[in-house]
């Protein structure tokens, strides 16, 4: 079995690196990968997004299995393109993908479907921008309809900041629109789900952390750090989610005929009226992937070539250890705004000696002499497991503090509040 990881970003190696300890490992290649896939796969130069390319690559390495990681190439057809030239894809074709890709369009299809979502306006008008402020009231959500690389979305008890956000996604194009929604009280989960297009297999809920800064502040970022498992969450929840938000989304694409194959994200609200979808993403999340397959015990290979090939009814139920995995992710000086590149990374060895730690690249490149350094916002994502939270933690920090990157920005507070007990589900208002 060949299989091939489109991406090159931390989610990207965590796959890679989950597909290398399967029991029966499949010849691995990343496209165009990072310094950090290297190590276990081929990395091959593509162009992430061009499907012609892809698809060439794919024939010429004879895949068994292309699995794209990011949005972007999927949104582009990417997908389409590889299975055109008969080869399965684990990521859905660019029609279902505009579940992430348009969060107008993702509105839809919860509406259809009766899938529980904030209740929302889509404006492509100064007026309609305000008329919807006003009719949702503080704190306000704004986000833009498009892909934004989880930095489209404003939360601002603000007016003026809600507006000129909302003003500058409606000016992008001509064609541009904004979504004012309601905003959801409650901490929030992320389900991942396989799909084949059909049936739906549930992985374990994690919960990241958007926020650049401690305590969640500072702006959103695509994500500082992920932990799993939740011992908060109501025992019912996954259940309730593959019921009541992922198996009527792919059966409402599947009506459509634009099946969904790959992996649904569900990013979730536990809000006082219950269980309430943030959004869709038509991939992996990044960074909850990390922590998320440090978990899983069955062969990940065999669980992605079943989705991709329509054989999920048929996969055997997914083993999961017992213990947590807590990331952290480091990010450049900067980011998100500005993130400065080309720093030196050193201790990454160190930090590996830790037992039950190691180190997923993302915004890493090589410097002609060798030495890694820093090339994107988000630059490594370290990983510690653990028999529970806090010891997952303590080897995640202690780990990261071998690391070190001039001006590097981490959180200090990943899973804290959930390792001291201390996440609070907001007390039920009067609907399920
Ligand atoms: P999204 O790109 O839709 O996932 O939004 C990014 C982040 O913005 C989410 O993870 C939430 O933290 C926040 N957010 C999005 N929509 C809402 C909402 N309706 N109410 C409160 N927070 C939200």
């Amino acid at each position: 079995m060949r299989i091939l990881v489109i991406g090159s970003g931390a989610r990207e190696h965590a796959l890679v690196r989950t597909l290398s300890l399967d029991p029966d490992p499949a010849e691995l290649f990343a496209a165009p990968g990072n310094p950090g896939t290297a190590e276990l796969a081929t990395n091959v130069d593509v162009e992430a997004e061009d499907g012609a390319a892809v698809a060439a690559l794919a024939s010429e390495i004879e895949a068994d299995l292309v699995v794209v990681g990011p949005e972007a190439p999927l949104v582009a057809g990417v997908a389409d393109a590889v299975r055109a030239v008969g080869i399965p894809v684990f990521g859905p074709d660019a029609a279902a993908a505009r579940l992430e890709g348009s969060k107008a369009f993702a509105k839809e299809i919860m509406a259809a479907a009766g899938v529980p979502t904030a209740m929302a306006h889509v404006c492509t008008t100064p007026d309609e921008v305000a008329a919807a402020l006003d009719a949702f009231g503080p704190p306000y959500v704004v986000k833009d309809d498009g892909l934004a690389a989880g930095k489209g979305v404003v939360v601002t008890s603000d007016r003026e900041a809600a507006v000129e956000h909302a003003l500058a996604c409606v000016r992008r194009s001509r064609r541009s629109a904004v979504v004012i929604e309601e905003f959801l009280d409650g901490p929030e989960v992320s389900l991942f789900c396989l799909s084949d297009g059909e049936n739906v297999v549930p992985l374990a809920p994690a919960q990241d952390f958007k926020r650049l800064g401690d305590d969640d502040a500072g702006p959103n970022t695509g994500g500082m750090g992920a932990y799993t498992p939740l011992d908060w969450v109501p025992p019912q929840l996954v259940e309730d989610v593959v019921e009541r938000v992922a198996r009527p989304a792919v059966h409402e694409l599947l009506k459509r005929e634009t099946p969904f194959v790959g992996l649904l994200y569900c990013g979730l609200a536990l809000t006082s009226r219950g269980l309430r979808v943030i959004e869709y993403n038509a991939r992996f999340g990044d960074p909850e992937t990390q922590v998320v397959l440090a978990r899983l015990a069955s062969p990940l290979g065999e669980a992605l070539y079943a989705a991709a090939t329509g054989e999920l009814e048929s996969l055997a139920p997914l083993r999961w250890r017992d213990d947590a995995a807590v990331t952290v992710v480091v990010a450049s000086p900067g980011y998100p705004a500005a993130p400065e590149t080309g720093g030196e990374i050193t201790g990454i060895d160190e930090a590996e000696q830790v037992p039950g730690a190691w180190v997923l690249h993302a915004g890493t490149g090589r410097r002609d002499d060798g030495a890694l350094v820093s090339a994107g916002g988000r630059v490594l994502s370290v990983v510690g497991t653990g028999e529970d939270l806090d010891a997952a933690r303590a080897v995640a920090y202690d780990a990261l503090a071998r690391i070190s990157l001039d001006g590097a920005q981490h959180r200090g507070d990943i899973a804290a509040a959930a390792a001291a007990g201390a996440v609070v589900l907001p007390a039920a208002a009067d609907e399920g």
